[in-house]
C-alpha cells in the first residue's frame, strides 16, 4: 500500500481534529506506517523529523524499549477494569510516585484520560469544593488571556483563544479574564521579571475587587502554548500564590502541556517553589503512549468531600476509561526512564544546544522574537519587524513553513506565525542541527 492509497481511504470516512478537511483536497495526508525515536516513516518511505512530539505528548521516542516491555507486560496481567469499588496495582504505584515527584502538599489523585477532562475535573473540584464548606457565592472561574486549556465546554470556556472558542461563546460560562503576563509584550529594555510582576497587578486588583465570588485562578504555569508559546517568569506564579492564599481563591495549575520537563524542571510551578490547589497531568504523563490524565489536589481540599454518604458531598465524576491500567503502567514507565537516566539534568544541554542553534533566527527582518524556556523554542515571524506587525492570518505564513519542512524532513506544526519547536527528549544534537536548519530554510521561504 501507498500513501495514495491510505489518503484515499482516510478521506472516505474520516474526520481528523483541528483540520479544516477541504484542505486536504490540496495538501495531502500523511499515512504513517511506523516510528522509531524521533523518526516517524510513511507509506512512500518518506522519513519525518517528529519535532514537536505528536501535539507535545511524546518524551523518550516513539516505540520506545523500555515503555514497549512494560506495556507487554501489563497486558497480559491486567488491561483494564472499572475504578469504582476496584482498584490495581499499577494505578496505586503511579499515585504514588505522582504524590511523591509533584509539588509538596499534593496527595491525592484523581484520573480522568485526557487533558480537557482533567481540567473539567479541577473546576468541578474546585466549585463544589467550595459548595461543600458552605461559600455558595463561590462560582465563578479566573483565567488569563491568549490561554488554552482545551476543547470540552468547560475548559474552552476557562481558555481565552478565539480561534476555537468564537464559535461557541453562547454555550460557555462567563469568566473572569486577566491580562497575560506575556512577556512578548514587554518594553524595550523591560526584563521578563518586571513585565510579568506588572502586569500581576492587574490579577491582582481583579481578586481583590471578586474574591468571595471567586473559586479558582487556572494558569498554564511559564508557557502559553496553544496562544502561541508566549512566555512569562516564574515570579508571577508566585505572587499569584501568595494572592491566592490571601483571598481564599483556588489555583489551578494547568501543566498539561508544560509538564514532565518541558520548561527545564520535573515540572513549571518548581521554578516559582509554589504548589498550587490542583495541579493538572496528562500529554508527557504516559510518555505519549495512551490518553491518561490526573488531577493532583491537597488533603485538606479531599477533606470537603469525605463525610457519610447521606451528606450528599461525594465527587460522583467518572469516566469510564478512569484509572486504566495499560496507561497507568506506560506512565509508571516514563517516569522510571526520568530516573534513569537523569534526563532533567541531561536535558539542560540538549536546551543550551536549541538555545545556540536558534541565534540564527535573531536577525532575520521577519523574525520579531526568538523565545526559550528549557525544552521550547519560538520564533515569531512578523510582517514588519520595527512596528511587530503581524503577517495577516489568511496568508497562512506558517502553513507554507509546515509544507516546506515536511518535503525536507521535519515535522513543524506552526501555530500561527509562531514556529516551534517541542522535541522527545531521545533527540540527539545532529537531529537538533537538522532541525533548526530545515526550519531555517523552510522560514527563508515563507517569507519571501
Ligand atoms: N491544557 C493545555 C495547557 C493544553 O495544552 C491542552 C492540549 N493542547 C489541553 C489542556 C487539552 O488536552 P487534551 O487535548 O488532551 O484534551
Amino acid at each position: 500500500m501507498t500513501n495514495a492509497a491510505f489518503s484515499k481511504r482516510d478521506l472516505a470516512v474520516l474526520w481528523h481534529p483541528c483540520t479544516q478537511m477541504h484542505d486536504h483536497e490540496q495538501f495531502p495526508l500523511i499515512p504513517i506506517k511506523s516510528a522509531k525515536g524521533v523518526w516517524l516513516e510513511d507509506f512512500d518511505g518518506n522519513r519525518y523529523l517528529d519535532a514537536i512530539s505528536s501535539w507535545w505528548v511524546n518524551l523518550f521516542g516513539h516505540a520506545n524499549p523500555y515503555i514497549n516491555a512494560a506495556l507487554k507486560t501489563q497486558l497480559d496481567t491486567l488491561e483494564h477494569v472499572i475504578f469504582a469499588g476496584f482498584t490495581h496495582q499499577a494505578a496505586i504505584d503511579l499515585a504514588e510516585k505522582l504524590v511523591q515527584v509533584t509539588p509538596e502538599g499534593l496527595s491525592r489523585c484523581f484520573y480522568a484520560d485526557n487533558g480537557s477532562s482533567a481540567v473539567e475535573v479541577a473546576l468541578k473540584m474546585s466549585f463544589h469544593s467550595w459548595q461543600n464548606t458552605g461559600q455558595i457565592q463561590k462560582t465563578k472561574f479566573v483565567t488569563l488571556e491568549n490561554s488554552y486549556h482545551g476543547e470540552t465546554l468547560g475548559a474552552l470556556a476557562v481558555g481565552d483563544v478565539a480561534l476555537y472558542k468564537k464559535t461557541y461563546a453562547p454555550l460557555l460560562m462567563d469568566v473572569l479574564t486577566a491580562p497575560s503576563p506575556d512577556c512578548y509584550f514587554r518594553e524595550e529594555n523591560e526584563s521578563w521579571a518586571a513585565y510579568s510582576a506588572r502586569q500581576f497587578a492587574k490579577l491582582d486588583a481583579l481578586l481583590a475587587h471578586h474574591a468571595h465570588e471567586i473559586c479558582a485562578v487556572i494558569i498554564e504555569p511559564l508557557v502559553q502554548c496553544a496562544g502561541g508559546m508566549r512566555m512569562y517568569d516564574p515570579i508571577y506564579l508566585t505572587l499569584l500564590r501568595r494572592a491566592c492564599d490571601k483571598y481564599a481563591i483556588h489555583l489551578i495549575a494547568d501543566e498539561i502541556a508544560v509538564g514532565f520537563g518541558r520548561t527545564g524542571t520535573l515540572f513549571a510551578c518548581e521554578q516559582a517553589a509554589i504548589s498550587p490547589d490542583f495541579l493538572c497531568l496528562s500529554k508527557g504523563l504516559t510518555g505519549g503512549y495512551l490518553p491518561l490524565s490526573a488531577v493532583l489536589t491537597t488533603q485538606s481540599l479531599y477533606q470537603t468531600f469525605y463525610d457519610d454518604y447521606a451528606k450528599q458531598k461525594a465527587f460522583l465524576h467518572s469516566h469510564s476509561y478512569t484509572g486504566n491500567a495499560l496507561a497507568c503502567q506506560a506512565a509508571l514507565a516514563t517516569l522510571d526512564l526520568f530516573e534513569r537516566h537523569h534526563v532533567i539534568d541531561a536535558n539542560m544541554v540538549l536546551s543550551a544546544t536549541m538555545a545556540k542553534l536558534s541565534q540564527r533566527f535573531l536577525n532575520h527582518p521577519h523574525v520579531a522574537d526568538v523565545r526559550q524556556t528549557g525544552m521550547i523554542v519560538a520564533i515569531e515571524l512578523v510582517k514588519h519587524r520595527p512596528s511587530r506587525t503581524p503577517y495577516p492570518w489568511q496568508e497562512r505564513r506558517g502553513m507554507q513553513v509546515y509544507h516546506y519542512a515536511l518535503k525536507k524532513g521535519v515535522l513543524l506544526r506552526p501555530l500561527g506565525n509562531v514556529i516551534y519547536f517541542m522535541p522527545p527528549y531521545v533527540i540527539t544534537e545532529d537531529e537538533l542541527v537538522m532541525m533548526f536548519d530545515v526550519a531555517w530554510h523552510a522560514v527563508l521561504h515563507a517569507t519571501t
